[in-house]
């Protein structure tokens, strides 16, 4: 486990993160952990997700907390089973006081110029980055409503503002992520809720691995700070969100990359 700050207000709350096992999300997971959050990190597998809630449980040492990670299955690519899925945990909280913190992170890319584009390459990706976003949301909204408390943090990408050839039904995926953030701001601010984006650049995980090197090494020069991201440049500002030192923030899209867009 990398060395990260201890967040500040995260000690005992309940947390979910979507698509906690690798990359971004598993970065967040452990600063969240770090910070004393009781997580619970999603991915396809059940497997998958027990494995490194395991890990993460034993990378945190003996002080930690049995209770402070927690896998579940979860596939946003299937929007039935999914609905069904988180609004039992958010059910299941209830008793608990619900939970009040949510990082939306889990993503997908299937890249095609948008002339060879399928529909099935267009829904997926919608389905799952937007969508599912939306129906996680929705699931754990009433608990934060309830405690007049919660924090809501969205991964979008600099792709959302700035295009990217090959990536239309991405682009169009975080774009409508940021959207939809900034309207669940205005309309649940009233409840004590806030609502940001964290916009990443181009981040060292395995997304970003599958691009051709060529690829990579036209990218990098784009980079005012001249190299891609690491997931704790993003993990960092997702959990400064999620904090009680970003209490006076929200709508907001916080850009991690490397000045890329400026
Ligand atoms: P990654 O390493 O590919 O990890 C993606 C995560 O999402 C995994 O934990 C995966 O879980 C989960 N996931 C994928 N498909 C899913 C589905 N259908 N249902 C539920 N979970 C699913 O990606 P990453 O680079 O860390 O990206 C994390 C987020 O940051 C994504 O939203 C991505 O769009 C965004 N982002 C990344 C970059 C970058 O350069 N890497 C840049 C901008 C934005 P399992 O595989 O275990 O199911």
């Amino acid at each position: 486990m990398s060395t990260h700050l201890r967040w500040p207000g995260l000690e005992g709350k309940r947390a979910l993160v979507t698509g906690g096992t690798r990359g971004i999300g598993r970065a967040v997971v452990e600063h969240l952990v770090r910070s004393g959050a009781k997580v619970v990190l999603t991915s396809r597998s059940a497997e998958q997700a027990e494995q490194v809630a395991d890990e993460i449980r034993s990378q945190a040492g003996a002080d930690a907390d049995g209770d402070c990670v927690k896998g579940l299955a979860l596939d946003l690519s299937q929007p039935d089973s999914a609905e069904e899925i988180v609004t039992g945990l958010a059910k299941e909280s209830r008793a608990d006081g619900g939970i009040p913190l949510l990082v939306l992170n889990a993503g997908t890319t299937r890249d095609g110029l948008l002339m060879r584009m399928s529909r099935e390459d267009w829904n997926s990706v919608v389905t799952t980055n937007l969508t599912g976003a939306f129906l996680v949301t929705k699931a754990l909204l009433p608990g934060m409503i309830r405690a007049r408390s919660g924090r809501i943090v969205a991964v979008s990408s600099v792709v959302g503002r700035m295009g990217n050839p090959g990536q239309s039904n991405y682009a169009a995926s975080k774009a409508g992520l940021e959207g939809f953030i900034r309207s669940v701001a205005r309309e649940v601010a009233s409840r004590g809720i806030t609502a940001n984006t964290v916009a990443p650049g181009f981040i060292d995980t395995d997304m970003t691995r599958a691009l051709p090197e060529a690829a990579v090494d036209k990218l990098v020069p784009l980079i005012p700070l001249g190299r891609l991201g690491e997931v704790d440049d993003v993990a960092g500002a997702v959990a400064f969100l999620l904090s009680e030192a970003a209490a006076y923030i929200t709508g907001e899209v916080l850009a991690v990359n490397g000045g890329m867009d400026m």
